[in-house]
């Protein structure tokens, strides 16, 4: 068996780190031009920031984070469909990083505070317990992106308790990829595509894409090393003018990807259009569940109404919120007035300020940008390492 501590270094070895931002450095002054490319994952930003890792990119080399935090792209009308069947008396179970995120004109957090039935989980699987143990409809409000929408539809195909409902907010990734490369203003000549959800939809999902958008895309992992290869990789692609798509996460993606999951994936849910939080009504981007399923869609067994929700003053910050253009990637937290003065973790203004995949939220945390100390990040985190 091997070392644990050993095989952990293995992708975090400085000398490696080093020699992989000495080429970015290089392929970016070869280019002669400042480059910009969007990996499209929370979990990347938590990798870059966490790592200090934009210390290593050269000047010229933008890194932004696009639509990857399933928490911050779910829409206002979907957390308001979830606070309206809680405050009508019907218990709720969801993730944590949904508690705090507003609504039109409260977030779960403050129905709870009202006095909702809200269970925190942390799996579907979980809520399926808390159904079992319990006669009380509990109503489980999804969020995530294909590869957490398998795990539920794992367990909608295993005969949940009658009691148990979802209530869909499951979003699928590779379609606001295709509006976020043609949005105007933006300007990424390539993706970093996330790990964890090529798993299930192999690599060669993006052979097409890469052509159709004439931009590279690389599947990268989440160690520190994965991240800079995986930069490399795609910078090399952007320099040589070459749009393809390439797996450099072989150890877990493979190009046609996990075919039982995407068979349950596919049985369970069906794509359809809806609005992704401050981007764009995004086509085929959002996961409802089938008409198969309508016995377990909390959508179909319950009357939900959102209509006195919206007849309530929306909290007058939300406007001033840039998430919307920090997750298409033409804006950074540092753009926003609001960061680390009104909205902080604890007094989050948008989405993007609530979950750990938030990049707001991940840039209060780790700071790892040089401007964050005036801006209220944590002073000790915004040092370079
Ligand atoms: Fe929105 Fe807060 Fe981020 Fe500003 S700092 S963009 S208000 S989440």
């Amino acid at each position: 068996m091997s070392d644990p501590a050993t095989s952990e270094m293995r992708f975090r070895d400085p000398a490696r780190a080093k020699a992989l931002g000495a080429r970015l450095a290089e392929l970016v002054a070869a280019a002669g031009r400042p480059i910009s490319v969007m990996h499209v994952c929370g979990s990347h930003e938590q990798a870059i920031a966490r790592y200090g890792l934009r210390a290593a990119f050269p000047r010229g080399l933008d890194v932004t984070m696009g639509p990857g935090c399933p928490v911050c792209v779910t829409d206002l009308p979907e957390i308001d469909e979830a606070v309206a069947l809680a405050r009508a008396g019907v218990r709720v179970a969801t993730y944590g990083d949904m508690l705090k995120v507003p609504g039109t004109a409260m977030s779960l957090a403050d129905a709870q505070a009202e006095g909702a039935r809200i269970d925190v989980v942390y799996s579907v699987a979980q809520a399926v317990e808390l159904a079992r143990a319990t006669r009380d409809p509990i109503v489980f409000f999804a969020s995530g992106f294909e590869t957490t929408a398998v795990a539920t539809a794992a367990v909608l195909v295993s005969d949940p308790p009658p009691n148990f409902t979802v209530l869909s907010a499951h979003k699928y990734i590779p379609p606001v990829m295709e509006i976020v490369a043609e949005m105007p203003g933006a300007k990424v000549e390539g993706f970093l595509a996330a790990g964890h959800a090529a798993t299930i939809t192999g690599s060669a999902i993006f052979d097409a894409f890469a052509a159709q958008h004439r931009r590279p895309v690389v599947v990268a992992g989440f160690e520190p090393l994965d991240v800079l290869a995986g930069l490399v990789a795609l910078v090399e692609l952007v320099v040589a003018g070459e749009a393809r798509a390439v797996n450099c996460y072989p150890r877990c993606v493979t190009a046609e990807g996990n075919k039982v999951a995407q068979a349950l994936l596919w049985r369970v849910f069906q794509p359809i259009g809806g609005r992704w939080r401050g981007i764009a009504h995004v086509p085929s981007g959002n996961l409802r569940l089938r008409d198969e399923f309508a016995h377990v869609d909390a959508r179909r067994r319950f009357d939900i109404d959102v209509a006195s929700l919206w007849q309530m003053a929306p909290p007058a910050l939300v406007e001033h919120c840039v998430c919307g253009d920090i997750m298409a990637g033409i804006a950074a937290p540092r753009d926003c007035s609001l960061f680390g003065r009104a909205c902080t973790p604890d007094t989050p203004v948008g989405a993007c300020m609530v979950s750990s995949e938030g990049t707001c939220r991940i840039w209060h945390q780790y700071g790892g940008v040089p401007d964050l100390v005036q801006l209220g990040a944590r002073p000790d985190a915004a040092r370079a390492p």
